[in-house]
């Protein structure tokens, strides 16, 4: 992916992590709870002669199971509690009027882009945390209050992102002087893990993740696309799951490949712009715009890489035009068979709001900047 040879962040901080996580499954005495990003399960059966583009979540769910991983998650679980924060955030910004255009903050080689770049428009970056460090501090945090666990607990994620690797040790990323992440594998790494325990994963059977956080909506699974955190950003403000309303976002023009994209979507009484860009370059032409007043926009969604994470620096290569295309329909497809839409609909987010996160909502998934 592009994101290889622009993002600086990955490119020093590329670290083998195989070995300690090996070392932590191993362990008796640790439990090792592993999340999945959304753009893993659409390229994780490349090098196993699996078909391009297929979801191999369930085939990568009971490899992990027989390497010795205790808790198989989804971070698309991450991804709805993203949805529910961000879309608070914006309503917050759009009524108060400050530090618009809201940024989004998921993609880790944006972010810092944009730090080091455009520091005078850093205040406009969301103060959510990424989907994987949101739900690193949830499960850390629950960890925590669990007087029953014994053992500790170590949170590993599978990602098709280097930049993940130094996002992970952001100091804003720890929560009572903890890492909310332990450890990154890229795609490549755990598919090296995988032929390293001798599984064939075309072979593995499909398996279910684990409870509760297994269980995510169909809105986080588009993160994984360019385009798909605005469309879940706006399925959960507009708040309606029936398949016209549905269809109407996706046709805003928020989908699609183009570089730069813009939509204009009426939220009550207000016209709310947006931006969607993919590709550091198409940010840099749109962010000098905004800094000269030039363009307005009242959301701008960023992905480093092109097409979103699906051509992450993390994934397996060749991504040619064929395998592109097959993990972005791959995305939307989960999507579109998802029983849950929106991510407020999701059961267990409901349960969280109403049980960990009462009154920690800020501590567990939002950064001071
Ligand atoms: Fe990582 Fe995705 Fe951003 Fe690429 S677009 S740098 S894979 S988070």
């Amino acid at each position: 992916g592009q994101c290889r040879a622009v993002c600086p962040t990955g490119a020093i901080t590329i670290k083998q992590n195989i070995r300690p996580v090996w070392e932590a499954v191993a362990d008796k005495d640790i439990r090792v709870i592993v999340q999945i990003a959304p753009a893993v399960r659409v390229a994780v059966g490349d090098k196993f002669g699996i078909p391009k583009g297929e979801n191999s979540l369930g085939k990568l769910a009971a490899a992990l199971r027989r390497m010795g991983f205790d808790e198989i998650y989804d971070t698309n679980f991450g991804a709805d509690l993203t949805v529910m924060e961000e879309s608070e955030e914006l309503l917050e910004r759009l009524e108060s009027g400050d530090n618009l255009p809201l940024f989004t903050s998921c993609c880790p080689g944006w972010v810092k882009f944009c730090e080091n770049k455009y520091p005078g428009l850093r205040e406009h970056i969301s103060t959510c945390r990424s989907p994987q460090q949101m739900f690193g501090a949830v499960l850390k945090e629950e960890a925590r209050m669990d007087k029953e666990e014994k053992r500790k607990t170590v949170v590993v994620s599978i990602m098709p992102c280097t930049a993940k690797k130094a996002e992970i040790r952001r100091p804003e990323h720890k929560t009572d002087g903890e890492q909310d992440v332990d450890y990154v594998l890229t795609t490549t790494e755990v598919t090296r893990m995988i032929k390293e325990a001798g599984i064939d994963l075309a072979q593995m059977p499909s398996e279910a993740l684990d409870m509760p956080f297994g269980l995510s909506s169909g809105a986080g699974a588009i993160f994984g696309v360019t385009g798909g955190v605005t469309e879940a950003v706006l399925r959960r403000l507009v708040g309606s799951s029936r398949q016209e309303d549905l269809e109407d976002i996706s046709f805003t023009g928020v989908r699609g490949i183009e570089g730069i994209k813009e939509a204009t979507v009426a939220l009550g009484e207000r016209e709310v712009k947006i931006a969607v860009v993919n590709g550091l370059k198409c940010a840099d032409e749109l962010m000098g715009k905004i800094q000269s007043g030039e363009l307005y926009y009242d959301f701008v969604e960023v992905m480093a890489c092109r097409r979103g994470c699906i051509t992450g620096g993390g994934q397996p290569v060749p991504i040619g035009a064929r395998t592109k295309k097959a993990r972005l329909e791959a995305l939307y497809k989960i999507d579109t068979v998802a029983q849950i839409k929106l991510s407020n609909e999701n059961p267990i987010i409901q349960t969280l709001y109403r049980g960990l996160l009462k009154g920690k909502e800020h501590k567990l998934l939002h950064n001071e900047r």
